[in-house]
């Protein structure tokens, strides 16, 4: 058992402890509180991390890190479909090295900006056993899209047969990814849904994220609409409801699932998901993804009056500068004025850790939890630490995950 101290600790529950330490057993924090209540008892190895505030390690909720390489790749976009097709096009291009090289890369740039857990989605499954293993936590949610035939189909099974064969070399786990309403057909929802009941696994999928997918579902029109109409994908879903009501009413989804984005929601919607039913969705937002595609306001406040628990994610790099939680923090305090230091942290540590139901493992610094944490610089004592937390620009001083501490 090693004992570690630093100038502040946050611990996720409860106000910060200044002078504080943890205790970590194998992969788990057992104990938590000052430094000299701790080491009064404490007999085994003590280190001292300085001035440093530790937390919890954060969590990204929604990410493609198979996307890595189209940094800068993109123009922000006006136009969703657009947007797509860029995407489509430049998917084409890129080999599975290529890919490999992405997610590799991803995961690298995570761990430096303090993530230690990833809510990944895996468009190129095929890759993933030439992985080495992950240096930090991920769920890793393979990506289901079946809005024309794929040309290439046996080598997306066979990639996905070893997705998850190859998953337990990885710290954390799998799941599915139907992509969108727009994108994945009734059929391929439900089979997912069965999946993950039948292997206890998440789900996770985008919905409601642009004015063009609330068209055309609602109103059976928009550019979108002509886009995939094009592409010959059935049409017959569109035109009578919103895409959330789409996947709800035709119970596609759990009332939990992880939904990103919802940012096209009308007032039965939102009706909808303050009832008892649906209060469970779990919801994810990305604010600079979002920023950077135009969409409409995400309606922040609406959800969570009704109780909803928010979560962020940096989303990909096709629609992103960085995979960087520090700054979507900053970025959804600034867009949301009623949302304090405290409340963007937790939507970066406990709040995804409810989503993924890990509540009692991730997200805090507490005994029982999976010692997952992070330290930055820090001079103390301040008014608000979680706003000095929040301020911080990619600077980890130390890491652990796993209790394992990570050079
Ligand atoms: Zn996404």
């Amino acid at each position: 058992m090693i004992a570690y101290c630093c100038r502040t600790l946050v611990t996720m529950e409860g106000s910060p402890i200044d002078n504080g330490a943890f205790v970590v057993d194998g992969a788990r924090f057992v104990r938590t509180g000052s430094a000299s209540d701790i080491l009064r008892t404490h007999s085994g190895e003590v280190i001292d991390l300085g001035e440093v505030v530790v937390l919890p390690g954060l969590i990204n909720a929604h990410c493609h890190l198979d996307y890595t390489l189209m940094r800068g790749a993109m123009l922000p976009s006006r136009s969703f479909s657009r947007w797509v097709s860029r995407i489509n096009a430049l998917k084409r291009s890129l080999t599975d090295n290529d890919y490999l090289l992405a997610t590799q890369l991803g995961f690298e740039e995570l761990r430096k900006s303090g993530v230690t857990t990833v809510l990944n989605i895996v468009a190129t499954p095929q890759v993933f056993p030439l992985l080495p293993p992950a240096r930090i936590r991920a769920w890793n949610f393979l990506e289901l899209i079946d809005v024309r035939p794929r040309p290439w189909i046996e080598e997306h099974a066979f990639g996905s047969w070893l997705f998850f064969s190859d998953q337990f070399k990885q710290l954390g786990g799998v799941g599915l990814s139907p992509h969108a309403p727009y994108t994945a057909s009734a059929k391929l929802y439900e089979v997912a849904l069965e999946c993950a009941r039948a292997f206890d696994m998440p789900i996770t999928t985008h919905a409601a994220e642009s004015s063009e997918e609330y068209a055309m579902f609602a109103k059976a029109s928009g550019e979108l609409y002509d886009f995939l109409n094009k592409l010959g994908r059935p049409m017959t879903d569109c035109g009578s409801t919103t895409p959330l009501r789409h996947l709800i009413e035709n119970r596609l989804i759990n009332s939990d699932c992880i939904v990103a984005h919802l940012n096209e929601l009308d007032d039965r919607d939102l009706e909808i998901l303050g009832g008892t039913e649906w209060r469970n969705l779990q919801v994810v937002h990305c604010p600079k993804s979002h920023r950077f595609l135009h969409h409409k306001r995400f309606p922040l406040e609406e959800l969570r009056e009704r109780g909803l628990n928010i979560s962020l994610g940096t989303d990909s790099l096709a629609s992103n500068d960085s995979l960087d939680m520090f700054s979507e923090m900053r970025m959804a305090k600034k867009t949301y004025p009623s949302l304090t230091s405290l409340d963007v942290l937790e939507m970066a540590t406990t709040r995804p850790a409810r989503a993924l139901k890990r509540e009692g493992d991730l997200g805090k610094i507490t005994p029982g939890c999976l010692a997952d944490s992070i330290a930055i610089p820090f001079k103390g004592p301040v008014n608000d630490v979680f706003d000095s937390v929040i301020q911080n620009r990619g600077t980890i001083k130390w890491m652990m995950v796993n209790g394992k501490v990570l050079t």
